[in-house]
C-alpha cells in the first residue's frame, strides 16, 4: 500500500499534486468530486486520501498504508471512513441517513469523519438531497468524496459546494486490462484503441461484430498487398455488407489504420500492437515495405476518413482508398 501513493501520483499527477498542496497547506475542502472515465482510479484515490487524514506513520503528506488506521481504511471498516455504493441501480436517501446516523454517534469522539460515495451520479434525488444538507451543515468536521463518471447528473447545488477534480483518461495498458477483464481477450487491444467518450455505440455489445470486421481488415490487406484482383470482390461482398452505415465504415476505417500503425511498430521492433496475435503476418509485411510506404498507406486511410466526413458515398471512397493503397509504393 505505501507505493500505491507514488503508483497514483504515476498515473494521475495532476490530481494527486493538487491534493498534496492542499494537504500541506492544510487547505483541504469539506467536499470532492472526483470525476473521471471508467478505469481511472477514483476510487483508490479517495481511500489514500482518507488515509492521509489518519495514517499514524504519515510521512509528510503520505500514508505508511502499513499501519492499523490505514488498514483498516484500506479493508473498509474504519469507523469514521464510509463508503456507499448504488443498491441496485440507485443510491437511495435511506442508505445516506443510516450514514449519517453511524456518523452522529462517533462525532464526540472523531477528529474527522470522511465519507465516499461511489457512482454519486446514481443518488435518488431525495438521497442527493439529504447529502446537499449534510455538506451544508455537517455536525462535525467532514470530508465527503463523491466519485463519478459524468459530473452532468450531479445536482448543480452539489457541485457547487465541491472543488471538481478531473481525473485524466485511463492509458491504454489500463484500457486494454480493463476489456480483458470483461472477457474479450482477443479483440481487447483494438476495443481499447477503438474506445474513446464520442462513440455512442457500446463496444462491447459489439464484440462479435469487431472480431468479425478485425478478420475482414486482415484479409483485405493481404489481398491489397498481394495487388490481388479479389480485392474488389472482398470489398463489395463482404465489407461493405459489414460496414454498413458511416459510423461502422469509420470503425472498420480505423481497424484497418490500426493494422498499418502494428506495421511500423513491428519494424520499429515496439511490441505494443493492437493485433498481437497476427505479428507474423505483420512481420512479413513490414519486411516487404518501406517505411514511407507503410506512411503513405496510412495517409490514405486517414484521407478516407476524411472522405467520410465529407459524405462520400461508401463504395466510392472504398474503391478509391483500395487503388490508392495497391498502387503504393
Ligand atoms: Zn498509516
Amino acid at each position: 500500500m505505501k507505493i500505491m501513493w507514488h503508483q497514483l501520483k504515476e498515473e494521475q499527477p495532476v490530481v494527486m499534486r493538487m491534493l498534496e498542496k492542499s494537504i500541506e497547506k492544510n487547505r483541504l475542502a469539506h467536499a470532492y468530486v472526483f470525476e473521471g472515465e471508467a478505469g481511472t482510479p477514483k476510487k483508490e484515490v479517495a481511500l489514500v486520501l482518507a488515509q492521509s487524514q489518519f495514517c499514524s506513520e504519515l510521512n509528510g503528506v503520505v500514508p505508511c498504508g502499513m499501519c492499523a488506521e490505514c488498514r483498516r481504511i484500506e479493508h473498509g471498516n474504519h469507523p469514521d471512513v464510509l463508503m456507499i455504493d448504488p443498491d441496485g441501480a440507485t443510491i437511495k436517501k435511506h442508505q445516506v441517513e443510516e450514514l449519517q446516523k453511524q456518523f452522529s454517534y462517533k462525532s464526540m469522539e472523531a477528529r474527522l469523519q470522511v465519507y465516499i460515495v461511489n457512482e454519486a451520479d446514481k443518488m435518488t434525488a431525495s438521497a442527493a438531497n439529504s447529502i446537499l444538507k449534510f455538506l451544508e451543515d455537517p455536525e462535525s468536521p467532514t470530508l465527503a468524496i463523491l466519485l463519478t463518471e459524468n459530473t452532468q447528473f450531479i445536482l448543480e447545488t452539489i457541485l457547487s459546494r465541491s472543488q471538481k477534480l478531473s481525473f485524466s483518461p485511463p492509458s491504454l495498458s489500463t484500457r486494454i486490462a480493463l476489456y480483458e477483464e470483461k472477457g474479450t481477450k482477443e479483440i481487447a487491444p483494438l476495443l481499447a484503441r477503438l474506445s474513446n467518450p464520442f462513440r455512442e455505440k457500446d463496444l462491447l455489445d459489439m464484440s462479435d461484430w469487431i472480431v468479425q470486421g478485425r478478420s475482414l481488415v486482415i484479409q483485405l490487406v493481404q489481398e491489397v498487398e498481394k495487388k490481388s484482383p479479389q480485392v474488389l470482390f472482398t470489398l463489395q461482398e463482404k465489407w461493405l455488407a459489414h460496414f454498413k452505415d458511416r459510423e461502422e465504415l469509420e470503425l472498420g476505417l480505423d481497424l484497418l489504420l490500426f493494422w498499418y500503425r502494428d506495421c511500423l511498430a513491428v519494424k520499429h521492433g515496439q511490441a505494443d500492437l493492437a493485433y498481437p496475435d497476427q505479428e507474423t503476418l505483420l512481420k512479413n509485411m513490414a519486411l516487404q515495405l518501406s517505411e514511407s510506404a507503410i506512411a503513405m498507406r496510412m495517409q490514405q486511410v486517414l484521407e478516407a476518413k476524411r472522405w467520410l466526413l465529407a459524405h462520400v458515398n461508401s463504395q466510392l471512397l472504398m474503391e478509391r482508398l483500395l487503388l490508392r493503397l495497391q498502387e503504393g509504393l
